[in-house]
């Protein structure tokens, strides 16, 4: 009865003890990697909202890099605890989701940086690359403007009749006994008179006989004379180009008629006056 009653007293202790020793094994693993990951499971969710966000400002990556190695380590260390190691992941990820992306916006990765002596030094090529490219285009720009100035030079005429569309009304030849050194060119008042070859005004101005005069002294050492004009449009010194207009026909001086007086002089004003209309012919004008 007794021995019964106290193994009665024992087995209802033993099962007293056998559901609280039961029980406990469900606990201790989870007081187990409590006391074994107290330092990361513990510490981290309490501790790293907070510092990150302090330290993040100076060093965002070096922090990130160390938390994952971090968090590396306790995962490693904690492998035996399976309940403990998948909290921590957890923790992790929320840790990583959260402060990391704000992290990675700032700064990718520390191999992705170059120095600030790089990146100038970087800034210089570029502007001197640029530079270069720019006088590059300059100086094309300068040659094709160059070239089509060369072009329209060679293009240009050397030689422009005196007036456009005249009539020869007299030539270089014996006139009323006496000898008319130049040629008489009909054509209607106003009418445009221009500079037979590249060259330079030596005179501009009233003459007694041609009323109004121009001398110029041409590219080919010859001197052309035009006389009677209405208007004269060029001074001395004026550097003029074959075909440039010079004055406006008239019929100033001893004059019948609205007409052209012109005259060459070989070799200078002084010079041996010859047939114009030959000497034009020379150059490719007819009359
Ligand atoms: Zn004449």
């Amino acid at each position: 009865m007794g021995s019964r009653h106290a193994g009665t007293t024992v087995r209802s202790r033993g099962r007293e003890v056998a559901p609280s020793s039961g029980s406990q094994p469900s606990v201790s693993p989870y007081s187990g990697s409590s006391s074994s990951g107290s330092p990361v499971s513990g510490s981290w969710p309490v501790a790293l909202p907070a510092a990150p966000r302090a330290v993040a400002r100076r060093r965002p990556a070096a922090l990130l890099a160390a938390l994952v190695v971090g968090a590396t380590v306790a995962l490693v260390g904690t492998q035996a605890l399976p309940a403990a190691d998948a909290r921590e992941s957890v923790a992790v990820e929320e840790l990583l989701g959260s402060d990391a992306e704000g992290l990675l916006e700032t700064e990718l990765s520390p191999q992705l940086a170059i120095t600030e002596v790089e990146a100038r030094a970087r800034l210089e090529e570029v502007a001197a690359s640029r530079q270069a490219r720019a006088e590059r285009v300059a100086q094309e720009q300068a040659a094709a403007a160059e070239a089509a100035e060369a072009a329209a030079e060679a293009a240009r005429p050397k030689a422009s009749p005196p007036i456009k569309g005249a009539r020869l009304t007299s030539c270089f030849c014996p006139r009323w006994g006496t000898m008319h050194w130049g040629i008489d060119l009909a054509a209607p008042m106003l009418t445009p008179e221009y500079a037979v070859e590249d060259g330079v005004v030596l005179r501009a101005g009233a003459a007694s006989g041609y009323g109004l005069v121009v001398y110029i002294l041409g590219v080919s050492g010859d001197v052309t004379v035009y006389g009677h004009m209405e208007k004269i449009t060029v001074a001395a010194g004026d550097v003029v180009r074959a075909g440039d207009q010079i004055a406006l026909l008239g019929s100033r001086g001893q004059s019948t008629g609205p007409h052209l007086h012109f005259e060459v002089h070989s070799g200078g004003v002084d010079g041996k006056r010859v047939d114009p209309v030959a000497w034009l012919r020379e150059r490719g004008v007819e009359l």
